[in-house]
C-alpha cells in the first residue's frame, strides 16, 4: 500500500495483558461488539462494509493481511460497479485515481479479428472496464468507508474460529498483530475469497464445477511504440491461448494451459515458455527474456462452484467465498460487488432495527443465486465451446462458425457484452 494512500484503519486495539495465576502474563482478547462483522476486505467485504456503515449499522471489518496491496488479482471495474460508485456519489473521486479504459474485448486468431465484447454499443454511463489496481480500489472504499465512526476497520486481523452458542454464530475470534481478537456480532459475513476459511468453519456444503484450463499470470513492461489503449485482447494459436490486459505502464499477461498442466509447462523451461508467448505475441519477442524466473509467474487454478446455501443463522457468504466462478470475462470482482450492494440493501433495515432474521439471509441468496449461475453458465460454455478447442487443436484454430455468427448477430452479439459488464442482473444501491 503507498503510504500517502492508505486509509488509516481505526485504532485496532491492543490485546491488554492481564496476570496468570501464577504470576506470568497472558494475552487478554480485546472484544469487539458490532451489528455486522465482514470477514474479509476484499472488493465484497469492503464495499459491503460502506454501505452498510452508510446506513448507520455498526461495521467491523477484518482483513487477514496488512495491506491492500496484491499481486495478480483482478484489476478491473466493469460499468455495474462504475454506476454504483456513481450512485454513491463516488464516481469523480475514483475517476481522479491513476487509470486505464477498456472499451472493447477482441479475439484475434491467425488471420481474423473479432470483437466479442463492445462496451460502446451498451446504454450504460460508462461504456468501458476501468483498469485500476485492485489495492487502489480498496484503499478508495475503505477511506471513504472510515469517515463513518460506526465503520471500524482492522488490518492483520486472521480469523480462526466461529464463535456459535446454539447453533447461531455470534461473532468470530481471530489473531491480530496486537493479539488475539474477537468480535461479537449480530451478523457475521464471510467475504474471504475463493479459500474461504469461513465457508470451511461454516460446514456449509458446495457444488463443484469443472474447468478445462489453468492459467499462469506475469507482468511485461511496456515499451515505446506499443499501441496507447489496447485494451483486453485475446491470441488464439496452435494449442494455446494468450491474454494481453494493457494496465497502462505495463501489460498483464495470461497463458492460458490445460488444467493440471502447470508442471510439464514447468518442467520445459522457462525459456520454452517464452517462446511460446512470442510465437503468440511476435510484438512481445524482445522482451520476454524480462520474464527473470518462476517466482514471477503466478499459478491461478481455474475453479468454478457455488454453496447450496449461502446462509446459516447468523451467518452469511458473498462473493467468492459462496461463489467462485472462472476467470473467462473478468467478472468475478463485478458479481463479488453486486453481492455486497444485494446483501446491505436487503440487510441494513433488519440489522438497523435488531430484528435480522434468517429469511432475510436467504432472501440475499435468491437475489444473487441466479445471476450467478447465468454467468457461470455462460462461463462454461465458452471454456467448454471454445477454450478447450484451442487448447486441443494442433493446427491453427478458427472459432466455431456458430460462435462467429452469433458476434455478428444483431440480438446475440451483445450477451457477451452485457454479462461482463453488468451481469445476469443489474443492482443499485437502495439509497443514493
Ligand atoms: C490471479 C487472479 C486474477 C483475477 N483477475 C480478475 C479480473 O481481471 N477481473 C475480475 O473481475 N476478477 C478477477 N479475479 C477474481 C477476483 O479477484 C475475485 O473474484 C474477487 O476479488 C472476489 O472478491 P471477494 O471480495 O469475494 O474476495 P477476495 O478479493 O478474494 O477478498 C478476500 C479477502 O479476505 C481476506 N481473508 C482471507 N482469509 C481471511 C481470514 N481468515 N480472516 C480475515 N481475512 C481473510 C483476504 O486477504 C482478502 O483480502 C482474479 C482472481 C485471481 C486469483
Amino acid at each position: 500500500m503507498s503510504m500517502e494512500a492508505a486509509p488509516r484503519a481505526r485504532e485496532s486495539g491492543l490485546g491488554k495483558r492481564s496476570k496468570e495465576p501464577g504470576g506470568g502474563l497472558r494475552a487478554v482478547p480485546r472484544v469487539g461488539r458490532a451489528e455486522c462483522c465482514v470477514v474479509g476486505g476484499g472488493p465484497a467485504g469492503v464495499v459491503l462494509g460502506l454501505l452498510l456503515a452508510r446506513e448507520g449499522v455498526r461495521v467491523t471489518v477484518l482483513e487477514a493481511q496488512a495491506s491492500f496491496e496484491r499481486q495478480f488479482r483482478g484489476n478491473t471495474l466493469n460499468p455495474s460497479v462504475l454506476e454504483i460508485m456513481e450512485d454513491l456519489g463516488l464516481i469523480g473521486g475514483l475517476l481522479k485515481l491513476r487509470h486505464a479504459e477498456v472499451r472493447t474485448f477482441v479475439v484475434q486468431t491467425e488471420g481474423t479479428r473479432e470483437t466479442f465484447a463492445d462496451f460502446g454499443r451498451l446504454r450504460v454511463p460508462y461504456p468501458y472496464v476501468l483498469m485500476l489496481p485492485q489495492a487502489r480500489f480498496l484503499e478508495f472504499v475503505s477511506r471513504e468507508a472510515l469517515r463513518h465512526p460506526n465503520f471500524e476497520l482492522v488490518m492483520g486481523a486472521k480469523v480462526h474460529e466461529l464463535i456459535e452458542e446454539s447453533g447461531v454464530v455470534r461473532g468470530v475470534r481471530y489473531r491480530g498483530p496486537d493479539g488475539p481478537g474477537e468480535v461479537r456480532a449480530d451478523l457475521t459475513v464471510g467475504t474471504d475469497g475463493r479459500f474461504s476459511k469461513i465457508r470451511r468453519l461454516s460446514g456449509l456444503p458446495a457444488r463443484a464445477g469443472r474447468s478445462p484450463m489453468d492459467v499462469l499470470w506475469f507482468n511485461l513492461p511496456r515499451e515505446e511504440g506499443d499501441p496507447e489503449g489496447a485494451g483486453a485482447i485475446f491470441r488464439c494459436g496452435p494449442g494455446s491461448l494468450l491474454v494481453l490486459m494493457d494496465h497502462f505502464d505495463y501489460w498483464q499477461v495470461g497463458f492460458i494451459v490445460e488444467k493440471g498442466s502447470y508442471r510439464r509447462v514447468k518442467e520445459a523451461g522457462l525459456p520454452a515458455l517464452q517462446r511460446s508467448v512470442a510465437a503468440l505475441a511476435p510484438e512481445f519477442a524482445g522482451r520476454v527474456g524480462l520474464l527473470p524466473g518462476w517466482g514471477e509467474v503466478s499459478l491461478l487454478t481455474v475453479e468454478s462452484d457455488m454453496l447450496r446455501r449461502w446462509s446459516r443463522p447468523g451467518l452469511l457468504l458473498l462473493g467468492d467465498a459462496a461463489h467462485v466462478v472462472s476467470p473467462v470475462g473478468g467478472v468475478g470482482i463485478n458479481l463479488a460487488i453486486q453481492d455486497a450492494v444485494a446483501a446491505a440493501n436487503t440487510l441494513a433495515g433488519p440489522l438497523k432495527a435488531g430484528k435480522l432474521k434468517g429469511r432475510h439471509l436467504r432472501a440475499v441468496q435468491r437475489r444473487r443465486e441466479w445471476p450467478v449461475r447465468v454467468v457461470q453458465a455462460a462461463q462454461d460454455f465458452a471454456q467448454r465451446g471454445v477454450v478447450s478447442g484451442i487448447l486441443s487443436a494442433d493446427g491453427p484454430y478458427e472459432l466455431p462458425l456458430a460462435v462467429r455468427l452469433g458476434l455478428k448477430t444483431p440480438l446475440l452479439r451483445d450477451v457477451p457484452t452485457r454479462l461482463i459488464a453488468l451481469g445476469a442482473r443489474r443492482v443499485r444501491p437502495k439509497t443514493r
